[in-house]
């Protein structure tokens, strides 16, 4: 087997078969011109009643579809931010966020969480970082690379501290909400403490439905900003190809098809990865309760050199030499905040997941 990667963001899933219908039957009937630029009727219908079964109240003009949930997080940041204005983005947290912060007028705040606490964001902690200048907190649930999905009670709490900020948005990013191993994701808007004024979610299809190419994704919350969204939105990109949202709705109808035979791979990938990541002495992980990554530490292995000589002194290091050695591609965790970690994705083929962890056990043994 040649070179294997560990690393992407998207599974090895095909989309789901609705999908791909519902995209070449609209493309068929000549579905092929501009739609409007918040998103079809039909799929803002639907997106708000995807909600209202979880007991949620959403109108469709509480819903922008956007392309991709990447571009839903940027027109939420073109439309809330000012120069100077702090976003809290508790940490280790996914890379994309301090991205899209460089090209708009906030900057990114850590809120450092811990796995020897099982990255549990407390209400103290956040506290201590908000101040005059906190613009939004950015939620990540299930979070991505920790896999930590964090309760209502948790939510709540948490809610609590955002109501002493009253000029704070809170964004919660919920785009593996469908890809969990035990309780459901409870959404921020099932909350009660979640201010109405200042809440937003962002969601989209690739993580869940395996479409990270389709560049579909949505934001919801009060329907005066997100119509500046909206406004954005029709100033840049424009509304999003309505052939693809007539695919993104047959995916939310038939999702109880589509989503239990890959959530059921994904579930034995994660005991296969746990059971691997145990034979591995000195490695300490979280134990994801969503999304498909192990974020594990790997701090003991740092320090050591490879049987070529060279030192291992940073998760990047440890990255080139399973790259350059093994063929392997692990993504590491500087990128996301927490040095001497990486995240592994095991949402890959079997084979090709037994064959990485074999290759991970090799060359740490080797290390010295
Ligand atoms: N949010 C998080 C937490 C992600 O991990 C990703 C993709 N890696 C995105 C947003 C962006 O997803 P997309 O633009 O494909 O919808």
């Amino acid at each position: 087997m040649e070179y294997i990667t560990l690393a992407t963001g998207s599974s090895y899933f095909r989309s789901p078969d609705a999908a791909t219908d519902a995209a070449i039957a609209a493309l068929q009937t000549g579905k092929t011109f501009y739609g409007p630029a918040e998103g079809t009727e039909a799929l803002r219908q639907a997106v708000a009643a995807r909600y209202k079964k979880e007991g949620i109240t959403m109108l469709p003009e509480q819903v922008l579809i956007t392309p991709g949930s990447k571009q839903a997080l940027f027109n939420l940041f073109t439309v809330l931010l000012r120069e100077g204005d702090e976003v809290v983005i508790p940490t280790p947290a996914w890379f994309g966020f301090d991205d899209l912060l460089k090209y708009s007028k906030g900057k990114g705040v850590a809120l450092q969480t811990h796995l020897s606490e099982g990255y549990a964001i407390t209400p103290d902690a956040l506290r201590r970082t908000l101040n005059e200048h906190s613009r939004i907190l950015i939620l990540t649930n299930p979070g991505n690379p920790t896999g930590r999905v964090y309760r209502k009670a948790e939510l709540e709490a948490l809610l609590e501290v955002v109501n002493e900020f009253p000029d704070l948005y809170v964004i919660s990013d919920e785009i593996y909400d469908f890809v969990t191993y035990g309780q459901p994701v409870a959404s921020i808007f099932s909350c009660q403490r979640a201010p109405k004024e200042r809440t937003f979610v962002v969601n989209g299809f690739s993580k869940s439905f395996a479409m990270s190419g389709w560049r579909l994704g949505y934001l919801a919350g009060p329907p005066e900003l997100v119509k500046q969204c909206t406004d954005f939105q029709s100033a840049t990109l424009a509304g999003v190809s309505v052939f693809l949202q007539d695919a993104a709705l047959a995916t939310l109808e038939q999702r109880d098809e589509a989503l239990p035979p890959m959530l059921h791979v994904l579930q034995e990938h994660r005991e296969l990865m746990r059971q691997e990541l145990n034979t591995i002495p000195q490695v300490r992980y979280y134990l994801p309760d969503g999304a498909y990554y192990f974020f594990p530490n790997f701090n003991s292995y740092i320090g050591r050199t490879t049987p070529e000589g060279e030192t291992i002194s940073t998760s990047v290091d440890l990255f080139r030499y399973l790259r350059e050695q093994y063929e392997l591609e692990i993504a590491p965790g500087d990128n996301f905040g927490a040095p001497g970690h990486a995240r592994m994705s095991f949402a890959v083929e079997k084979p090709v997941l037994q064959e990485a962890l074999r290759r991970l056990h090799e060359a740490l043994e080797k290390l010295r």
